[in-house]
């Protein structure tokens, strides 16, 4: 038991100890913010991923445990049986999740930073005390209640975004857009409602533990905000979502820092969000849309639309793993792009095999990646990745659009948003405007799907199905490439 000091030495050398541990503490907390930044730059690389990974690893390791040993936020027993029932629960969803699944359990956990975001602020509204934000006057410090109130703002908007992102990529309710009509008029009011409620919040004469009305309308407006801000939003701009929600949970665990005077959290939640909106910022590039039109919602609507129209029939040519492999040996240069089927059918293995059997017959092969390809950010890189595809051979779509007019053979296997040419040609495409792979440019187009009745994420149909040079090679991805390997091997 710790008796408390006894004279005025005993208090400053009490003071000065706390001073020390405040000193290593802030150390501990920079070593991690830097451990952080170079995960970051780390994982800008295929080649460096890994070992930003570890960094990163190290620098939480060190921010959770300097955490532990230093604040009292609870008892030893308490953070280490919510860590057991928290890791329980995260292992069985990784050991059961799909890798096809992981766009909706990216926006379930972001739900989940927002909650915690929300409740934090709302413990610390209720319990100004245990967070030493209590002002001599008995009230909440001005600036303690602008931080609650726009880190529960931030923390509502991401869980209600998220849980509805969740739904749409889930398919518990429809992909397609829901456009309320003065949608612009309604978000912007909310938002602006929101920011007076914080000022007036901050200004208010009364604001003990537990008071202020402002407070609980500010949380209940920002969940509908977050809501009718992603139910517009649908077809191809998904993406976009998911990474503008990974950014919003970056701040709102940066907002959770500042109530919590936490500045390791504070690092990491700003290092998130603005990671997180530069990513958001370079998918928008990549797909040729403006980020605020994104975020205004909306896009996507005619894709929807168009998803359930019958289809005209029109002739194509189809052909087997024998066909397929006869020509691809036949060949001095093949563009591999891989896509959203690739992952669903688990084909990456099988497809790094039939490079390599292609390479051993001395043909050049190459995998094109495009930056939406798939149903989340780098979903392309990772499964190449895990297949031992070596990082010579992937390219992004700028670099290597320009060989395939030199390309014997496309090969497409379970893509088709990414291939298609009406983005470039079609107006009133859904994805007009998306930068695409120039297949239709190579002397020989293979493109593998399970049937010509599918379509892809935007609902649209894809003119390079009927050209001439195409064949059609309708089978499950990893079904037809196993076939095609053993046809090239005999
Ligand atoms: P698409 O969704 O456009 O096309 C997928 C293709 O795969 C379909 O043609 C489908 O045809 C085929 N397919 C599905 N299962 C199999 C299987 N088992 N074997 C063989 N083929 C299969 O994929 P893309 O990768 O080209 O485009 C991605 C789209 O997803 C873009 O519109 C993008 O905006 C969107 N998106 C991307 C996200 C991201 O972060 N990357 C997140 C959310 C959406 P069939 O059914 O006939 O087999």
């Amino acid at each position: 038991m710790v008796l408390p000091p006894a004279n005025t030495t005993d208090l400053s050398i009490a003071a000065d100890a706390a001073r020390l541990v405040d000193s290593w503490v802030a150390l501990a907390y920079l070593v991690a913010g830097v451990l952080f930044i170079l995960a970051l730059r780390g994982l800008s690389s295929p080649a460096t991923s890994r070992r930003g990974n570890r960094f990163g690893m190290a620098g939480m390791l060190i921010a959770v445990v300097t955490t532990l040993i230093t604040h009292e936020i609870a008892s030893l027993p308490e953070i280490l049986g919510a860590i057991a029932v928290g890791g329980a629960i995260g292992f069985v969803i990784a050991r059961r999740i799909a890798m096809t699944a992981m766009p909706q359990l990216v926006a379930a956990f972001h739900s989940l930073v927002g909650l915690a975001a929300v409740l934090v602020a709302v413990a610390a509204f209720l319990n100004p005390l245990a967070f030493g934000i209590l002002g001599l006057d008995g009230n909440i410090l001005a600036v303690s209640r602008v931080e609650m109130a726009l880190g529960a703002a931030i923390g509502a908007i991401t869980f209600s975004g998220s849980v509805i992102a969740f739904a749409k990529l889930n398919g518990n309710m429809s992909g397609a857009p829901i456009l309320l009509p003065a949608r612009h008029v309604i978000n912007l009011g909310t938002l602006v409602a929101i920011l007076g409620l914080t000022a007036a919040y901050a200004l208010a004469a009364q604001a003990g533990p537990g008071q202020g009305l402002a407070f609980w309308i500010i949380v209940a407006l920002a969940f509908v905000i977050g809501f009718l801000l992603i139910i517009p939003i649908g077809g191809a701009d998904m993406p976009v979502v998911v990474s503008m929600l990974n950014s919003y949970s970056g701040w709102a665990a940066a907002a959770m820092g500042f109530t919590l005077h936490n500045s390791a959290m504070i690092i990491t939640g700003a290092l998130v969000g603005s990671s997180g909106a530069i990513l958001s910022y370079i998918m928008c590039r990549a797909m040729n849309r403006s980020f605020i039109s994104v975020i205004a919602g909306g896009f996507g609507a005619e894709a929807a639309a168009g998803s359930g129209e019958a289809r005209e029939q029109r002739p194509y040519k189809q052909g087997s793993a024998d066909d397929a492999a006869f020509m691809l040996k036949q060949a001095e240069s093949v563009i591999i792009i891989p896509g959203y089927g690739m992952a669903v059918a688990q084909a990456q293995h099988a497809l790094r095999e039939m490079g390599d059997l292609l390479k051993h017959e001395g043909v050049s092969v190459k995998y094109a990646i495009h930056p939406v390809a798939g149903r989340m950010p780098g979903h392309m890189n990772v499964l190449l990745a895990e297949a031992n595809v070596p990082y010579d051979d992937v390219f992004e779509l700028e670099d290597i659009n320009s060989e395939f007019a030199q390309a014997d053979v496309a090969f497409i296997i379970g893509a088709n948003d990414v291939v298609n040419p009406a983005a470039k040609t079609d107006r009133s495409s859904p994805i007009y405007g998306m930068p695409v792979f120039d297949v239709d440019k190579a002397k020989t187009v293979m493109f593998i799907k399970r049937s010509m009745g599918g379509v892809g994420y935007a609902g649209v149909d894809n003119d390079v199905f009927y050209m001439d040079q195409t064949m059609m090679l309708l089978a499950d991805a990893k079904k037809m490439v196993e076939e095609i390997n053993k046809a090239l091997a005999d």
